[in-house]
């Protein structure tokens, strides 16, 4: 394994163009990063300041973004909602750290091809930290969000297609900025991850028997496990893992497909589908197979579920107070699909993660 210096801008490795990762000194930083110490500390995602990467403090770029609520819906599951949050979804916690660090080492333009609420992450916090932001989005992302993208002073480019169209007009029009694409720099990652260390936290580091998530790009879900991982060496958790589960929408469910017929990464070739939850079209995710590795690792596995059926838990959600996005709604409806599978028990304690607020997405409200 080749490592890296922090010290200047990173992209995917330049020998073998794979993900890189960020390393911690675990051991030192097991030495103050305890329950006890985070007990007293402040409520946002730079409380797990050990375990992000290294930035000078006037360099954090910050809006209080982390520690979202948990709540206990009246079936019993617990939802965590990452709709209250900066920009109404948890893209902000990748892009609050990957835009700090990329301040830190002295960039000044960044660039990023999204469905929508990457690309609004990105515009937020280079317009809170002084940075410029391009961001190439398909012309089917909610306009709600364009508008937003359009409000903070980032520049749009709209692209037919899906989100690797856009990521392809991207590359030939670079023009000086940087590359923040999933997965193609370590920091989102390390933002997201947070994730994972607040629904330990916020269990009393007793984790549920299972995590629903939606997944397209697959870092939130990569995100999480990495922090499980941390945490166990950090002797804040045993080696007891909660069964990962992702969801995804039925026209675009590559993962699903690649659990399903039994192979190690998703099929190149995946045609691509349009569905309402567009976070979740990503039908050639580039850690396709780092995700397939962990749902099978963990023991849980990938549900699909169809519009219609987002559309209802969106409001069913709604009755008890949460206005999910249909990325979050769709892990209700494959909650219920899962359970009728026999993959998770009705008694069984299950986390739902509502990546976003369904504010951005009135249109599907009839
Ligand atoms: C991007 C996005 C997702 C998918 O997240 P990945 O980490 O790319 O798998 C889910 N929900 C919402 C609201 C999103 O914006």
């Amino acid at each position: 394994m080749r490592g890296f210096a922090q010290d200047r801008p990173l992209g995917t490795c330049p020998d073998c163009g794979s993900i890189l990762s960020c390393l911690y000194d675990y051991e030192k930083a097991k030495e103050t990063l305890t329950q006890e110490s985070l007990r007293r500390r402040q409520k946002t995602l730079w409380r797990y300041s050990e375990v992000l990467p290294g930035i000078a403090p006037q360099n954090v770029v910050t809006l209080g973004e982390g520690m979202t609520p948990v709540v206990r819906l009246k079936s019993g599951l617990l939802l965590k909602d990452d709709g209250l949050i900066p920009t109404g979804t948890f893209k902000a916690r990748g892009m609050a750290v990957a835009v700090s660090k990329a301040k830190d080492l002295g960039l000044k333009k960044l660039v990023v091809p999204s469905a929508g609420n990457a690309g609004s992450a990105l515009a937020c916090y280079a317009a809170r930290g002084g940075l410029a932001a391009r961001v190439f989005m398909p012309t089917e992302t909610p306009q709600s969000i364009v508008k937003e993208c359009v409000q903070y002073g980032a520049e749009v480019v709209q692209v037919e297609g899906n989100i690797g169209d856009a990521g392809a007009r991207m590359r030939t029009q670079m023009d000086g900025y940087f590359d923040m694409s999933t997965l193609k720099e370590p920091y989102r990652l390390e933002g997201k991850k947070t994730m994972g260390y607040e629904v330990a936290e916020q269990t009393d580091f007793e984790l549920p028997g299972a995590i629903i998530y939606p997944t397209g790009g697959g870092t939130g879900l990569l995100g999480m496990w990495k922090a499980l991982d941390e945490m166990e060496k950090l002797g804040l958790l045993g080696s007891d893992r909660p069964k990962m589960f992702s969801v995804q929408s039925e026209a675009c469910a590559p993962i699903v497909d690649a659990l399903d017929t039994g192979k190690d990464a998703p099929d190149p070739g995946f045609p691509d589908g349009t569905t309402i939850a567009v976070g979740l079209r990503v039908p050639r995710p580039f850690a396709g197979k780092q995700i397939v590795a962990v749902l099978r690792e963990s023991g849980g596995g990938a549900v699909a579920v169809p519009d219609p059926e987002i559309l209802e838990a969106m409001k069913s959600l709604a009755k008890e107070g949460v206005f999910a996005s249909p990325e979050g709604a769709a892990t209700l409806a494959g909650h219920r699909r899962l359970l009728e599978a026999g993959a998770v028990a009705r008694d069984e304690e299950v986390l739902l993660y509502n990546t976003g607020t369904g504010l951005k997405y009135l249109d599907l409200v009839r």
